[in-house]
């Protein structure tokens, strides 16, 4: 396995099949001073550590992470790797103390002495109980930032939504103003290639949005109203009747200010934070935030 010596840093070589649960002293074959390496449950990984912690599956660092980054098991043992013997791992405020690292190795450990006398089926079952919630926590954690990086997801998905609404609203408000202005302007196989690229480009971003997050329901109904609007001025810019239509573009035009605003009023801190910062780039976003 490699690892860096605690003491000089330098990358070196260990045999993690040499590594046990008891731990011991090895000499660093490059700086040749003792560091400790000691094999350890996963349910050690709440205790404090000085060194690093390899995964006892692939060998990888494992750092702050519950899951292996490289064989993404959740929670493996590991190896611990540092200058010195940890402490003995104790419980705070516990009537007795748990040596875990006398007989770590989680669950296995845990069948293979169940039969042994009464203070150690104590220590194994308290040992179970502390597993056991260590997994629950884990398991919360992880539901948790699955949810928190669907609703980030959510966030930006609907931000491009909005800027490809918004942009579409005001591309075909200018080509209607246009045809309003000048006798005879008429859109040619240009535009028309525009309008409608734009359109499935907009339909494209919308469709990332259909898993709502439950945080962002109200949200989704008012990007859907949005995108409605945008939906009606696209057909009616590409209508024959457009030009005897624009009372009606007016009408869509002054739909959309107001589903506008109402979402500006009910925008999450999130969603906020993210249409500020996009803004920069996209002035037309401007209309939804203060
Ligand atoms: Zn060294
Ligand atoms: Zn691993």
């Amino acid at each position: 396995m490699m690892c860096s010596c605690p003491k000089c840093d330098s990358n070196i070589d260990i045999d993690l099949a040499r590594i046990s649960e008891a731990g011991q002293y090895t000499a660093c074959p490059v700086c040749r001073s003792k560091f400790w390496a000691q094999r350890e449950s996963f349910i050690n990984r709440a205790f404090k550590k000085e060194g690093q912690i390899y995964c006892v599956n692939c060998d990888a660092e494992l750092g702050l992470s519950h899951n292996c980054p490289q064989c993404s098991t959740l929670m493996p043992d590991y190896c611990l790797v540092q200058k010195t013997k940890p402490p003995r791992r104790k419980v705070e405020g516990s009537s007795f103390s748990l040596d875990f690292s006398l007989t770590s190795g989680g669950g296995r450990s845990s069948s293979q002495s169940s039969s042994t006398s009464g203070p150690v089926n104590k220590s194994v079952l308290i040992k179970a109980v502390i597993a056991l919630v260590i997994v629950a926590v884990a398991v919360a954690a992880s539901l948790y930032i699955k949810k928190s990086r669907e609703e980030n997801s959510y966030v930006t998905n609907y931000v491009r939504s909005l800027y490809g609404i918004t942009s579409g609203v005001d591309k075909n408000l200018d080509v209607l103003s246009k045809m309003k202005n000048s006798v005879g302007y008429a859109l040619n196989t240009q535009d028309i290639e525009a309008i409608n690229n734009a359109k499935a480009e907009i339909d494209n971003r919308m469709s990332l949005l259909q898993k709502v997050p439950e945080k962002y329901l109200v949200q989704n109904e008012q990007i859907v109203a949005l995108y409605a609007v945008y939906g009606k001025l696209y057909t009616l810019t590409l209508s024959p009747s457009a030009l005897t239509s624009l009372d009606k573009a007016m009408v869509l035009e002054s739909d959309f200010k107001k589903y506008a605003l109402s979402l500006k009023s009910s925008l999450t801190p999130e969603l906020a934070s993210e249409l500020k910062k996009t803004s920069v780039k996209y002035k037309n976003l401007g209309i939804f935030i203060n």
